[in-house]
């Protein structure tokens, strides 16, 4: 017997026969004797819904009554799941996050979960009752609603496998795991049967949108072991049928346990949703470059591949560096304001970019990660704009344009093509 949480996304929730097919599931997983909590989405669709009623109901942002209006599509979901649940003979009853409590701090609308308070619920779930709880939303200290920001639900889900100790978190999403690289580009990715928290942390942030990020980072912190995998395959008598996402040290005994052996690379992701500005000539002095950075990250704006080379020739340097696309306006305008303290020449940007991030833990301890990227994109003639490397990562940036053609010779000479069919 284990505890277990699930999570349904909402895709899985949309529509009462869709609710009912997680019905059957989550019955099927305590009939074999587990002890089960479940974290719900609201439909798919219904937030973007209730947040469009927010915009329409006022011009001026009210985070506290918006939190009020946009928590609501998972108490919906929610109390139909319990309800649908007890039709089918399954003991269950919803508790919402102000009834455990979840308690939240924080800003409204973007609240980060301080503590759950479990006492109840764990007395209930040993009792033979499944807890079915909303994703998303808490509690604030003066007891008002809150919610997490934008997909929170799989963050939900991974607080309350850690606050319960469960032995696992199950995410039931529309994929059935998490892939070498996005199956719609490689028609031969392959699924991963275990991931690392850090690897997938990389992936998750470069654009293999899975999981929300931070849910990601939390289970890493908590160690809670998280399964991701799909509500729509038939519940099957493998346990573990998805991707597995576990600490170094797990991945390590499993693969020691299986005699397999660690991939050099685990994946390869990449991102459209970066822009790249080149501040031409800015001098070359101590304290340039803080000029350039200082007012961007006073402003919140991440920066994130950064490429500066001084000419030996002049006294100056080109300064390349990439941030959020959605940011490029504010942060052109900031430095603009800002061109004769730093002293730059001119600003071109480029928003037909894409970062390609070749990820594993595996780079650790082998040389030639990076030559290899280079020369595979090399022989295909694409071009290298930017290179950014962490210890488990080298992304490069390129012609956006590129993007499918990178993947795909990437992910064959890295060996993680499927064996053909
Ligand atoms: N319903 C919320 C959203 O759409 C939370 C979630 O589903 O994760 O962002
Ligand atoms: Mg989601």
């Amino acid at each position: 017997m284990a505890r277990i949480v699930m999570k349904f996304g909402g895709t899985s929730m949309a529509g009462m026969e869709r609710i009912r097919n997680v019905a059957a599931r989550v019955k099927y997983v305590v009939g074999q004797g587990h002890e089960v909590a479940v974290v719900v989405s609201a439909m798919a669709g219904e937030t973007d819904r209730l947040v469009g009623f927010c915009k329409e109901a006022s011009a001026l942002y009210d985070p506290a009554e918006y939190d009020v209006v946009v928590a609501s599509g998972e108490q919906v979901t929610s109390g139909l799941l319990a309800m649908t649940l007890k039709s089918m003979g399954v003991n269950a009853r919803s508790w919402l996050g102000w009834q455990l409590p979840i308690r939240t701090i924080e800003a409204h609308a973007k609240a980060r979960i301080s503590t759950i308070e479990t006492d109840t619920l764990v007395a209930a779930m040993q009792a033979g009752q499944v807890a079915v709880i909303p994703g998303f939303q808490g509690m604030m200290d003066d007891g008002r609603v809150s919610t997490l920001g934008r997909g929170g639900s799989d963050t939900s889900a991974v607080a309350v496998a850690a606050a319960i100790k469960a032995d696992r978190c199950d995410i039931y999403t529309d994929v059935d795991g998490v892939y070498t690289t996005d199956p719609r580009i490689v028609a031969r990715a392959r699924k991963l049967d275990l991931v690392t928290y850090e690897e997938m942390l990389e992936l998750a942030s470069v654009g293999a949108k899975v999981l929300q990020t931070r849910s990601v980072g939390l289970a890493m912190k908590e160690g809670v072991v998280v399964q991701v995998l799909s509500s729509f395959d038939e519940p099957t008598q493998d346990d573990l049928p998805g991707t597995l996402i576990v600490s170094d040290g797990d991945l390590e005994a499993k693969l020691k346990e299986t005699k397999m052996e660690r991939q050099l690379i685990t994946g390869i992701a990449h991102d459209k949703n970066e822009a790249k500005i080149i501040v031409t000539r800015v001098p070359d002095k101590p304290g340039a470059v803080a000029s350039i950075f200082t007012p961007l990250a006073d402003a919140a704006i991440n920066v994130d591949m950064i490429i500066q080379n001084d000419s030996k020739d002049t006294e100056e340097t080109d300064v390349t560096f990439t941030v959020p696309r959605a940011d490029l306006a504010r942060s052109v305008d900031i430095l603009e304001a800002r061109q004769e303290e730093i002293g730059f020449r001119r600003i071109i940007t480029d928003t037909e970019v894409a970062k390609i991030s070749v990820v594993g833990v595996g780079m650790r301890s082998h040389a030639g990660v990076a030559a290899t990227m280079f020369k595979t994109l090399a022989d295909r003639g694409i071009n290298i704009e930017a290179i950014s490397t962490s210890e488990i990562k080298v992304s490069v940036l390129i012609d956006e344009d590129e993007t499918e053609l990178a993947v795909r010779v990437l992910h064959t000479a890295y060996g993680l093509d499927a064996p053909a069919v």
